[in-house]
């Protein structure tokens, strides 16, 4: 499983830059560079409460099923890469999320 980091701090499961989901879906099957790729497991923080800098408990590895079949990381829709960031600092929506260790073969 990757370590994963990710930017979208206004994602509910975003802590600190980590992800507390524990396994994440990125789409993205006919992808050929980054932008085509999207986080589909993102959902908009709707309360109020701020993002917590507090990772203590937070597990930095996730289990990533991902469609974006022409990376060199994808190994049976699984990520095999050692590490990846999920980027979308402004994203309100998943479409505005994407993989940014995406590399394509
Ligand atoms: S690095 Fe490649 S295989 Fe891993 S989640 Fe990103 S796009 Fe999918």
């Amino acid at each position: 499983m990757p370590l994963l980091s990710c930017t979208a701090r206004s994602c509910l499961y975003n802590k600190g830059e980590l992800c507390t989901k524990g396994d994440i879906q990125i789409d993205g099957n006919t992808a050929k560079v980054a932008d085509e790729t999207c986080c589909k497991s993102f959902v908009e923080r709707k309360d109020s409460a701020t993002n917590s800098a507090d990772t203590r408990n937070v597990c930095p590895t996730s289990k990533v099923d991902c469609k974006a079949h022409s990376c060199i990381y994808n190994r049976e829709e699984q990520c095999d890469a050692a590490k990846i960031t999920v980027t979308g600092a402004q994203a309100c929506r998943c479409e505005e999320t994407c993989c940014g260790s995406f590399c394509c073969r």
